[in-house]
């Protein structure tokens, strides 16, 4: 038994009685661990750290005594504190899987996420299942660092982060109303902080990629996003974010290709990379539904438009067709894969009818041509969020393990 097993036995309120001792009393506490499993005392001390000692928080979840109760700070000096802030790339252990996921991934606004139509703790079911089926391990899950604005402005300009500070702004990027009448702190807080780790997940998914020939995030995907403006539900341009590090980061990659097929066009990445020569958008959607963003059509290079409640058979062929020749015309370094879930037959926004063998047979499909032609590929989750939609992604992602394609 090690002293950190021992910690368990002590009731986390002494811990948050010492904490708060050690961050009023000392300027540079060097390690701390914080033992509690509750989002809201740990916002509380990441809140009182970040304030005192600038965005010098890392911070990770470990598994003692058969629980995720554990929680890290670790205090850099100055050096270490703004080379942190963009420090959303990170090396991972050869025995970790390529798989991102955080528990701060989830919006849970004291119930109110019930009432809006999207099943706003999806990510973390697909988290569990594949948990459940032994395809990832809770003490080898890889967990991605917040976006924080030095990363985020890579891309967005400091006027549109500003306007995220407005809850009626935020209230129309994420189609909730009732966000309007709430205090921003806590818009912060609970909606865009959730974002912004998905956002991390994506950016670190290409550095993975890269090293692994694949990786996933389960969350992230938010296409409609461009550097200034949000809309339908996405309020940070993390596929547009991901391209960026990835033609910062390895000069050799000069072709980066998005295939999008969420059922929705990807009009915030299309707005992005409109006339860039190094990006290649292919994209299948709905035509009759969300955004019609004409413009952004413009910067599609294999446009596949579907009409409403296309079936499985018609969708599959199409897909597999066009990204065969996207492939071959463009002989991309990198896939960007948008995996949106919002295709399947029920789906009220999205009105196609794919069953969700369908869905599976399509992300092998995308799998598939990427690992064969040795492309290293990046496959975020999107929309979609029926309540049946978590199990379906999961299936997925077990399908390709099964297919030897998660190598
Ligand atoms: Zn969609």
């Amino acid at each position: 038994m090690n002293i950190l097993d021992l910690l368990v036995f002590i009731p986390p309120y002494i811990y948050f009685l010492i904490l708060s001792l050690i961050i009023i009393n000392t300027n540079y506490p060097t390690n701390m661990v914080i033992i509690s499993s509750h989002p809201d005392i740990q916002y509380w001390f990441e809140q009182r750290i970040e304030q005192k000692f600038g965005s010098a928080v890392q911070c990770c979840n470990r598994e003692m005594g058969g629980k995720e109760i554990c929680l890290y700070y670790k205090t850099k000096n100055r050096k270490q504190r703004s080379d942190e802030k963009m420090d959303v790339y990170f090396d991972i252990k050869p025995d970790q899987l390529p798989i991102i996921y955080s528990s701060n991934y989830n919006i849970r606004f004291m119930g109110l996420q019930k009432l809006h139509p999207f099943d706003s703790e999806k990510w973390e079911k697909v988290h569990n299942i594949l948990l459940g089926a032994g395809i990832i391990k809770r003490n080898t899950a890889v967990e991605p660092h917040e976006a924080k604005d030095e990363v985020l402005q890579v891309v967005h300009p400091a006027s549109y982060l500003n306007k995220l500070k407005w809850s009626a702004y935020v209230a129309r990027v994420t189609e909730v109303p009732f966000l309007f009448a709430l205090p921003n702190k806590l818009v912060q807080q609970r909606v865009l902080r959730p974002f912004r780790f998905h956002t991390g997940g994506t950016i670190l998914a290409g550095k993975l990629a890269m090293e692994r020939g694949w990786a996933i995030n389960i969350g992230g995907g938010f296409h409609h996003c461009s550097k200034e403006d949000g809309g339908g539900f996405c309020a940070y341009a993390d596929i547009t974010l991901c391209i960026k590090f990835i033609f910062m980061n390895y000069s050799s990659i000069q072709k980066i290709m998005i295939v999008d097929l969420d059922a929705h066009q990807g009009n915030g990445h299309e707005r992005d990379f409109m006339g860039e020569e190094k990006v290649y958008i292919m994209d299948v959607y709905n035509r009759g539904i969300y955004p019609h963003d004409e413009y952004a059509k413009g910067a599609i290079r294999k446009r596949v438009e579907l009409r409403h409640f296309t079936e499985d058979a018609e969708y599959l062929d199409k897909v597999s067709r066009h990204l065969t020749d996207a492939i071959a015309e463009y002989n991309p370094q990198f896939i960007v894969y948008n995996a949106g879930t919002d295709i399947l037959k029920g789906d009220p926004l999205g009105c196609l009818s794919i069953t969700p063998q369908g869905i599976i047979e399509r992300d092998e499909i995308v799998f598939r041509a990427a690992r064969e032609n040795n492309i290293p590929v990046v496959f975020v989750t999107s929309g979609g969020y029926q309540k049946c939609t978590a199990k379906i992604i999961a299936e997925s992602i077990i399908n390709l393990k099964n297919k030897e394609l998660l190598r």
